[in-house]
């Protein structure tokens, strides 16, 4: 126990995806003390990182499931939190593609379902599919369209919610993972190699670990199966080939392979849905790709796989229920559960929050608002984004909004910085944060000068500056140079 700081709170969330985040910034509109715990080195580095990005419609989940119940209102969330937390959110609509009758009698089935949630759902012909996205296949005969589908960059969406629950008063434990957990009293005892957190009430939230959490607190009863899903991703010059998520019929236990446009404006395929045996197994493979390539061009014949950047792999959170567990634990009182979170979680996840502040009240937590909550995340620059006359405003006020340091994404100086005081503390945080990296070159021009950049903000030596946090150091000796001669591009 010696050495280790101690934290008492009210609430300790552990795990900082869609789902910690989320449930922080939601309890931050009340007078509670709350702490997220997060192993890495920033938040949203699991399963959050790394997916589709899809705000689903909420027609796809069986009824009487949790992923049906909580889909449909965290769509319905969507517009109004990203307004608020200036993050990037395109409600670009959703086509459920038919190729022959039989699935197009499956299409009507999911359309009668969607209807009796009151999701906004419209049937088309293949004609009328094909006049809203030229590029679909000839086969398709039929389509179901959610104009109120969309896609959002999930690693933002859980930054900014992070940033916006610390802004109101949330504390985040970083490079923290929980190594063991006990109640003493009452009272929740969570610990890491750092920290013991005493808490009245805590919230599993750790995604693919939440069943080796609840066995640390001696809850047994769920396992988490790990199942993995490739992604690729196209080159930003295939923008608008599709402007809105193409998916076939969903199989029994997967929606398909699909063709995706991202909310940051790349196209890209995927996902496989394999069962694997290792959660931390997030290699790309030959035989995911040719699945892939074959399932979206199935959709899309005009995908060119030469156009592909970037490849990835995150791993779903099944649980053996097959279904979301948003509860109460059966036997620590204060210990609740919110697991199993594989697709539709990122959409389902501000539902899911809401629902948390429930169980967190009914755990005899107090619930009183904060009159001076803060819901806005203001002053987020976008620069390439902004008119001519905005951008030579801005460049006068700050000239390192003058400095492009990211050729690819046209990300300048001034938002990497911004970056950082945002948070960002490693290559991978600036990476998702401001872009910077994140075009055809993957970081192959700007990575040095955005290291040198990291290490002059945090004061910090450049053999300091990670990639992905402790152990992916990457001094670069350009890098050195260019921080010692100053940064100019
Ligand atoms: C390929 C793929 C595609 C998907 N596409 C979509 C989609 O388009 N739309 C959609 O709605 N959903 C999608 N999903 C599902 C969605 O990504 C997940 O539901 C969501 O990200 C789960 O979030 P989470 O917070 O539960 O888990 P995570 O993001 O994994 O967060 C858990 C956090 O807990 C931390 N942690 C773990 N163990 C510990 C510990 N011991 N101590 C401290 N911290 C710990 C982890 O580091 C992590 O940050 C997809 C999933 C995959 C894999």
């Amino acid at each position: 126990m010696s050495g280790k700081s101690k934290l008492t709170v009210d609430v300790a969330i552990i795990g900082g995806g869609i789902i910690g985040t989320a449930t922080a910034r939601e309890l931050s509109k009340y007078q509670l003390k709350v702490v997220v715990i997060e192993k890495e080195a920033e938040v949203g580095w699991g399963t959050t990182k790394a997916n589709s990005g899809i705000v689903h419609a909420g027609f796809h989940e069986e009824p009487g499931t949790l992923k049906a119940k909580y889909c449909f209102p965290g769509n319905q969330m969507f517009p109004k939190l990203c307004e608020e937390l200036d993050v990037c959110f395109e409600q670009n609509g959703i086509l459920m593609v038919a190729r022959n009758e039989e699935e197009w009698e499956t299409v009507q089935k999911y359309y009668e379902r969607g209807k009796e949630r009151g999701v906004p759902l419209e049937l088309l012909s293949g004609e009328e599919a094909r006049a809203l996205e030229p590029e679909l296949s000839e086969d398709i005969v039929g389509a179901l369209h959610a104009p109120e589908g969309g896609s959002v960059m999930p690693f933002e969406l859980a930054a900014a919610l992070m940033e916006n629950a610390i802004y109101n008063g949330v504390e985040l434990l970083t490079n923290s993972p929980v190594i063991g957990a006990r109640v003493e009293n009452g009272k929740k005892i969570v610990e890491t190699p750092f920290n013991i957190v005493e808490a009245d009430v805590v919230i599993n939230a750790a995604g693919l670990f939440t069943d080796e959490i609840a066995r640390m607190f001696g809850d047994d009863y769920f396992t988490i199966k790990p199942r993995k899903g490739e992604e690729y991703l196209f080159d930003l010059d295939t923008k608008n080939m599709v402007k809105r998520t193409i998916f076939p019929v969903p199989s029994k236990v997967s929606k398909g392979i699909l063709v995706i446009p991202t909310a940051e404006g790349n196209l890209m395929m995927g996902p496989t849905g394999d069962n694997i045996d290792q959660k931390d197994d997030l290699a790309t493979t030959r035989d995911g790709f040719q699945r892939i390539l074959e399932g979206a061009r199935s959709l899309v014949p005009g995908i060119n796989p030469r156009k592909i950047i970037a490849q990835f792999a995150g791993v779903r959170a099944a649980s053996d229920r097959g279904d979301f567990i948003v509860e109460h634990s059966p036997n620590v009182p204060g210990l609740i559960h919110l697991a199993g979170m594989e697709s539709p979680g990122l959409t389902a996840a501000p539902a899911i929050a809401v629902d948390a502040v429930r169980l967190v009240e009914e755990a005899g937590m107090k619930l009183v608002p904060k009159e001076d909550f803060q819901p806005r995340r203001e002053n987020i620059v976008r620069f390439r984004s902004l008119s001519r006359e905005e951008q030579d405003r801005l460049v006068k006020e700050n000239p390192a909004y003058g400095r492009i340091i990211c050729r690819c994404e046209q990300v300048t100086e001034g938002e990497i910085i911004d970056a950082i005081r945002r948070g960002a503390r490693t290559l991978d945080g600036i990476k998702f944060r401001a872009r910077a990296g994140a075009g055809r070159c993957q970081g192959g021009f700007c990575q040095p000068i955005v290291m040198a950049i990291i290490a002059r903000e945090l004061n910090i030596p450049l053999e300091q500056v990670t990639k992905r946090g402790p152990g992916s150091e990457q001094v670069l000796f350009k890098a050195k140079e260019l921080l010692a001669g100053g940064i100019t591009q």
